[in-house]
């Protein structure tokens, strides 16, 4: 008989069989992954070993790329037009209206035709893609200020929420817990697997349009005012509006509503960030399409949904204002769907 002791236990002695239900097995895995998807947007994951090169350089890139504006030679009227309005429609149409309130709050319903024109915005922001931009969103309003959220000034620090967090290099692992718990009925959508995998072409070919498109009406001179002015110019003034919703409206500002964590509405961001700095109004009822509750909160994200529903583009609009200072419950839906995940609701 032989007494050697076993390199492996054997398998009744694993923890998945040493008795447990099945409902624990599942409670313990998604404690494993809450644990992984908190670490991973630690403050903590910020070192030199561990960046992301790809973004930084990328969003290093489009700042130097941005100061080129400073030079007459890259100035010109076209640019500047084109600037303002690719800048309204990545940031209002793209992240405010697509990304934002229909993608990642469902705040309305949007046509086939309307909804691929806002994701394609939306790619064209720069700001990933909109999966990712939705999920790590619904992270942040389940977690707001409080461990986990991916960008608090009140957990971490101002400099952090507003551009840091986004360096920080994170594993497939960790994006694929990301995806399966927050946006779970999205990432299997035909449409935003197409543009899951071409969110950065379309960035790319963005900028080779404009240079091709001012060559031919002005020379190369023209061309490379339409990349300074359309590409650099209009996206770092559109990441910081956007950036500023994460750092300053956590910070400054007024509350009209008692939320849980400690968003505020602001007047300059809500010019900025096309209604979005009304951010204490969203956290309060995030389902709620307008984010100005109060007359003079101009949205003018909020005029682009009115006229998408006035010809039919958009529809099931969740437009009734709230009354009172309570929050609602909405902020609590993705707790819901944490825990239906987990099998323990
Ligand atoms: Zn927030
Ligand atoms: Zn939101």
């Amino acid at each position: 008989m032989s007494t050697a002791t076993p390199l492996t236990k054997p398998v009744d002695d694993q923890p998945s069989d040493r008795g447990l239900s099945a409902a624990e097995i599942k409670r313990l895995k998604f404690q494993a992954d809450t644990d992984q998807l908190v670490a991973a947007f630690n403050k903590d994951q910020l070192k030199l070993s561990n960046v992301d090169w790809v973004v930084t350089l990328f969003l290093i890139g489009v700042h130097v790329g941005a100061l080129f504006a400073f030079m007459p030679m890259f100035f010109s009227w076209t640019g500047v037009a084109v600037c303002l309005a690719l800048h309204w429609a990545t940031c209002s149409i793209g992240i405010c209206l697509g990304y934002h309130r229909y993608l990642a709050h469902k705040s309305m319903k949007l046509r086939a035709p309307a909804e691929f024109v806002a994701m394609a915005c939306g790619c064209l922001s720069g700001e990933g893609s909109p999966l990712t931009w939705a999920a790590t969103h619904r992270l942040h309003h389940q977690k707001s200020d409080q461990d986990g959220d991916p960008h608090s000034p009140i957990v971490v620090n101002g400099a952090w929420s507003h551009i840091l967090w986004l360096f920080p290099k994170r594993t497939t692992e960790s994006s694929r817990i990301l995806y399966r718990r927050y946006v779970p009925e999205l990432v299997d959508r035909p449409m935003l697997q197409f543009f899951e995998k071409t969110f950065a072409l379309w960035l790319w070919g963005g900028g080779l349009v404009l240079l091709a498109a001012g060559w031919a009406i002005g020379g190369w001179q023209m061309g490379a005012s339409l990349v300074v002015w359309g590409m650099c110019v209009r996206m770092v003034a559109a990441y910081h509006s956007t950036w500023f919703v994460n750092s300053a409206t956590h910070l400054w500002g007024y509350r009209n509503y008692d939320t849980r964590d400690h968003s505020r509405n602001l007047w300059w961001v809500a010019i900025l960030a096309y209604g979005e700095g009304w951010h204490n109004n969203h956290h309060a009822h995030p389902a709620v399409a307008p984010a100005g509750h109060k007359w003079w909160e101009f949205d003018i994200t909020w005029w682009s949904i009115k006229a998408l529903r006035a010809v039919g583009l958009a529809y099931d609009v969740k437009d009734k204002l709230p009354v009172g200072r309570a929050a609602d419950e909405s902020d609590q839906e993705s707790d819901m769907m944490e825990k239906a995940v987990a099998g323990v609701a």
